[in-house]
């Protein structure tokens, strides 16, 4: 068995982990991400989590194969450099350069949606897959491609945007600047807008009162509704997954992955929700009656996912 420890680099904390050949985790732990300190600095904690973690797990610093790091951004793998990450304040540092003057070892950096992408494919829901499509639904949307078992990134991993195609020609204002762009339908904070939308106009529906008993309108409060049969609640999701399914087919037309994860918390809503998703993708994917359709499974390795994710691209 050979040992490799995945970094997940957050803005709010770093999470290091043991993980063997089989992606299971043997020990973990973290710490918090000191944003405002120098990249040196920040490195130097990475470091240091990454010896106290081996040390916990009972392994020698040289029974450790690789280190494989997942960062919010724009990350070039292939340099070793996170070119930006608006949560961490990293202009192009090369972070690998300044780990292996700790420790002289093996070091990749990934962008962490594409760590998450290849961890699904590896030990998610279908094992060993090599053509897979991850899709995260939450604040925004992300998106990672494993093309024969690699991860796609673009020239200087500046691809892989896939929350940015544009689903509606002068559609809702994105985040990015640009309208009509997929993640401002199928996001869970366009999930929310629709939701707020549909109450206000609509306020018999069900989901005013979850809301008011709540005291607060979050992503739970449509699906509650509908499986107490509120009608505008059904119409909602509905409509919600019609604009999921719409980028997932224009993703699934141009990559004919195997499996397509879903990730985020949507995703949690259950699996009648995904079957929803399923259907209405199939029925409008190039050849849908005839070429293979891709699985649609819900992502399974949850809060895991980035530390599997950033060990994966190291794993032998
Ligand atoms: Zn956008």
């Amino acid at each position: 068995m050979r040992y490799y420890i995945g970094v997940d680099i957050g803005g709010m904390s770093i999470k290091a982990g043991v993980v063997d050949d089989n992606g299971k985790i043997i020990k973990k732990k973290s710490c918090v991400t000191r944003a405002n300190e120098s990249y040196e600095t920040i490195v130097g904690d990475i470091y240091g989590l990454c010896k106290s973690v081996t040390e916990e797990a009972g392994l020698k610093k040289e029974e450790i194969t690789a280190v494989g790091m997942g960062s919010p951004g724009t990350v070039n793998s292939k340099e070793g450099i996170i070119t930006f990450s608006g949560n961490l304040n990293f202009r192009n540092v090369n972070i690998v350069e300044e780990f292996r003057k700790h420790w002289d070892i093996e070091t990749v950096v990934n962008n962490d949606a594409n760590c998450a992408a290849l961890g699904e494919a590896r030990f998610g829901a279908e094992k060993n897959v090599t053509d897979a499509v991850f899709v995260t639904l939450g604040t925004g949307i992300g998106t990672g491609f494993i093309i024969d078992g690699k991860i796609f990134e673009g020239r200087r991993g500046e691809g892989a945007e896939g929350g940015h195609i544009c689903i509606k020609m002068g559609g809702e204002r994105c985040t990015c600047g640009e309208r009509g762009c997929w993640e401002a339908y199928a996001s869970a904070t366009a999930l929310l807008r629709q939701t707020e939308r549909a109450m206000k106009k609509n306020p018999e529906s069900v989901m005013n009162k979850i809301a008011e008993e709540k005291g607060c309108i979050d992503g739970t409060v449509p699906f509650e509704a509908y499986k107490q049969g509120d009608k505008t609640a059904e119409k909602v999701i509905k409509t919600y997954v019609k604009y999921i399914a719409t980028g997932l087919v224009t993703l699934i037309n141009i990559f004919r992955p195997q499996t397509v994860s879903i990730g985020g918390g949507v995703s949690n809503a259950g699996d009648w929700f995904i079957k929803m998703i399923e259907r209405q993708t199939k029925r409008h994917v190039f050849g849908g009656k005839i070429n293979k359709m891709p699985k649609i499974v819900k992502a399974v390795l949850g809060n895991d996912a980035g530390i599997v994710g950033a060990a994966a691209p190291v794993m032998k």
